[in-house]
């Protein structure tokens, strides 16, 4: 990349940033649930259409892909996401949402964006702007995916099913962002696992119900369950080498309904989190192994269920891609840019290169006002003190945080595209 490439689409920035901030602040006030998405998917379609990019719309519900040929060169594919929670907003800010919606099951739910997917969306349109108005500075194809449902784990998944890799060939990199609960104006990342994969798991086991009276007569599920539980905390301790992280926790245990009646069923809630596919196949591996021997070992009529729901893939940067964006990262934002460790959230992102057959990067921008960022840090209180993303007090700070996001965009985008 050039700094003079850089700088001349930068140039553009003071222009577009109050059409920014207008466009994040409507998006606030009226987020769509994951699957429902089709005003925001409108927005993002229309607005690249209006800066030249041809536009696919309707991938995988409301997924929208923009294409910008400018010229010989590498394609690089930018993506954000575009749903919002079943959250109450209580931020107090003059454009929260008061919005409610219809939830899978037929609910009324509140809606916020309470992980900042908005500023996502603003971020991108932003930085599409930015290089489709200087075209002289750049060659190459620009690919900007706006995505539906990442809260789900299926947005990315239902896109790549819904034939994404007809309309989009030869993709040379995938590059995505997520606001954090860091100081705003740092942006930064790393190689190799940055988000945890994530499993969420539902078993039952069979017993035999009977009066409570006569336990002889009964298997009992509950007393099974318990082993099961207190057994699977060995997973971690024992199975999972200490260098390793990984979570595993029993989150919903059910079985039962009356003190005297040994009920025939009980059920769990796993979720599992690792940070390699090595991990992730040993726990599986661990809970089928564990819990198969103790419905044995208590005389189950019946063989145990598994069902997996939920699951989130690894994301886990390509080293020479993570060293090119990090190296443009370091040009442009100076000591605002560095190195920021793992987070055991999740992020299904990397299903769209992995189905491409893309390397990615993904990286983070601070969204909290870093002078309260840094009284809190002064008072050891970060934990306590800042909001982080899915609270209903989730609230980046309008700038520097849409500055830093579109600028990171344009500045990984360059690191290709800018010759
Ligand atoms: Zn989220
Ligand atoms: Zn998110």
């Amino acid at each position: 990349m050039s700094a003079t490439s850089t700088s001349t689409v930068m140039a553009g920035l003071d222009d577009i940033r109050g059409a920014q901030e207008d466009l994040y602040r409507g998006l606030h006030a009226s987020p769509e649930l994951s699957h429902q998405e089709h005003r925001t998917a409108a927005v993002a379609a229309e607005r690249l259409r209006a800066i030249g990019f041809v536009v696919h719309t309707g991938i995988g519900g409301d997924g929208v892909v923009g294409v910008l040929v400018n010229g010989e060169g590498p394609t690089v594919l930018m993506r954000a996401d575009m749903d919002a929670l079943p959250v109450r907003e209580q931020t107090g800010l003059t454009y929260a949402s008061t919005v409610t919606g219809t939830d899978a099951d037929g609910n009324e739910v509140p809606v916020m964006h309470a992980c900042g997917h908005d500023v996502h969306v603003t971020c991108l349109l932003g930085a599409a702007q930015l290089l489709a108005g200087s075209p002289d500075a750049w060659q190459g194809t620009l690919v900007t995916l706006f995505q539906p449902a990442e809260e789900t784990g299926d947005g990315a998944r239902g896109m790549v099913e819904d034939d994404l890799a007809t309309i989009l060939s030869g993709v040379d990199v995938a590059l995505a962002q997520h606001v954090m609960p860091f100081p705003a104006g740092r942006v930064g990342t790393r190689p190799g696992p940055v988000l945890a994969a994530a499993d969420s798991m539902r078993i039952t086991v069979h017993g035999r119900g009977a009066h409570g009276s006569m336990p002889q007569a009964a298997v009992d599920p509950v007393v099974l369950a318990a082993t099961i539980v207190v057994r699977l905390q060995t997973v971690v301790a024992r199975e999972v080498p200490p260098v390793e992280t990984a979570v595993l926790t029993v989150g919903s245990i059910q079985a039962g309904t009356k003190s005297n009646v040994i009920p025939d069923v009980a059920r769990l809630q796993l979720n599992l989190r690792s940070y390699s596919d090595v991990t992730r196949s040993l726990m599986l591996e661990a809970i089928h192994r564990i819990v198969t021997a103790e419905c044995q070992a208590s005389g189950s009529p019946r063989d145990p269920e598994f069902e997996l729901f939920d699951q989130f893939p690894l994301t886990d940067n390509d080293t020479s891609t993570t060293e090119r964006v990090t190296a443009a990262f370091a040009d442009f934002f100076g000591d605002r840019a560095g190195d920021i460790p793992p987070q055991s959230a999740s992020e299904d992102f990397s299903d769209i290169p992995h189905a491409l057959g893309a390397p990615y990067t993904y990286w983070f921008v601070g969204g909290v006002d870093p002078d309260a960022y840094h009284q809190a840090e002064l008072a050891g209180r970060v934990a306590q003190d800042i909001p982080v993303n899915h609270s209903a007090v989730f609230a980046p700070v309008v700038q520097p945080t849409l500055d830093t996001g579109t600028e990171a965009l344009v500045v990984a985008a360059l690191a290709w595209l800018g010759g």
